[in-house]
C-alpha cells in the first residue's frame, strides 16, 4: 500500500483580509514527485510557505504520520522538510562551499563532510566552483546551489518553488533532469511550477491551483490530457528567453 508522507486538509491562508489559500487539501505519496501547477498569483508559493511554517495557516498539515501544524520552521526542517524558495535566497558574498555548509550547520562535522561529498557528487559543477562567490554564479548554477543547500539538510521531503524560473530552456531541461534524478533516490518532492508541461512530464500526480483553490487534480498523465489543463496551461509557451537572468 502506498504510504502518504504529506497531507494537508482544508489549509487556508490569508494576507490581512485577502484569502490567498482556501481549504486546500493535497496528498503526497512517500517517494513520489507531485506537482502543483497554476498561473501567477494562484497561491502556489503560499501553499509551500504554509507547509514550511513560514506563514500562519488554518487547517491540518500532517507529515510522516505527525501533525506538524504547531511546529516552528526549525522543527519542520528537523522533521525532514526543506524548501528551495523561488528567489533561491543564497548568501551571495559567501562561497559555494560555505552556502552548502550553512544548509546543515547544526550537523556533526563528519556527517557534514559526508553530505558535502554527496551533494558535490550530484552537482559536479558546484564542486568545480566550490570557492566561487554564490553571487558570481550563472542562473542555472544558482539553482543547483539552492537545491544542493536544501539537500544538505538530508530531507525526506524537498519542496521546490518554481525551479525553472528565469532559466534558459536548455538549463530548464538540465534542472528537471536533476529533479528526476533526486526523485529516483527516494526523496519525496513537491514541485511548484508554471512550466506545466515539464512538471507534468516529471510528476506522477498533479494539482491545478486557481485563485487559492485546487479545482482539478489527478495522475499527471491524465491531467496532461485534460481539456481544461491543455487549454489553460499546456498551450502556453515555455517561459521566454528574455527572462534569462540571475534571479
Ligand atoms: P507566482 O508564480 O507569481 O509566485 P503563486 O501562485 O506562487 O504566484 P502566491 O505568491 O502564493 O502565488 O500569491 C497568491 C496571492 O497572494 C496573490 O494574489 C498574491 O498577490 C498574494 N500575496 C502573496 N504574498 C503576499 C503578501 N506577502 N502580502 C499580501 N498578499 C500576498
Amino acid at each position: 500500500m502506498t504510504q502518504t508522507i504529506l497531507s494537508t486538509r482544508d489549509l487556508s491562508v490569508s494576507y490581512g483580509r485577502a484569502e490567498a489559500l482556501h481549504r486546500v487539501s493535497i496528498d503526497l505519496a512517500r517517494g513520489s514527485i507531485v506537482t502543483v501547477i497554476g498561473a501567477n498569483g494562484a497561491g502556489k508559493s503560499t501553499l509551500l510557505n504554509a507547509i514550511m511554517g513560514l506563514l500562519q495557516s488554518s487547517g491540518d498539515i500532517h507529515f510522516d504520520g505527525a501533525d506538524i501544524g504547531e511546529l516552528s520552521v526549525e522543527q519542520r526542517v528537523a522533521a525532514g522538510i526543506t524548501l528551495v524558495p523561488e528567489r533561491r535566497e543564497l548568501f551571495t558574498t559567501l562561497s559555494v562551499d560555505d552556502n552548502l555548509r550553512l544548509g546543515a550547520f547544526w550537523t556533526r562535522r563528519d556527517e557534514l563532510s559526508a553530505r558535502l561529498d554527496t551533494v558535490y557528487a550530484n552537482f559536479p559543477r558546484l564542486k568545480e566552483r566550490w570557492r566561487q562567490h554564490a553571487g558570481t554564479l550563472s542562473g542555472g548554477e544558482r539553482q543547483m546551489l539552492a537545491m544542493g543547500r536544501a539537500l544538505m539538510a538530508s530531507p525526506t521531503l524537498l519542496m521546490l518553488d518554481e525551479p525553472s524560473l528565469g532559466l534558459a530552456p536548455r538549463i530548464v531541461s538540465e534542472t528537471f533532469q536533476i529533479i528526476s534524478n533526486l526523485g529516483a533516490t527516494g526523496v519525496s518532492i513537491l514541485l511548484i511550477e508554471q512550466n506545466a508541461r515539464a512538471a507534468l512530464d516529471l510528476a506522477s500526480y498533479g494539482y491545478v491551483m486557481e485563485l487559492g483553490r485546487v479545482p482539478i487534480s489527478g495522475p499527471a498523465q491524465v491531467l496532461a490530457r485534460d481539456e481544461r489543463v491543455v487549454e489553460s496551461f499546456l498551450g502556453m509557451a515555455m517561459r521566454s528567453d528574455d527572462d534569462i537572468g540571475n534571479r
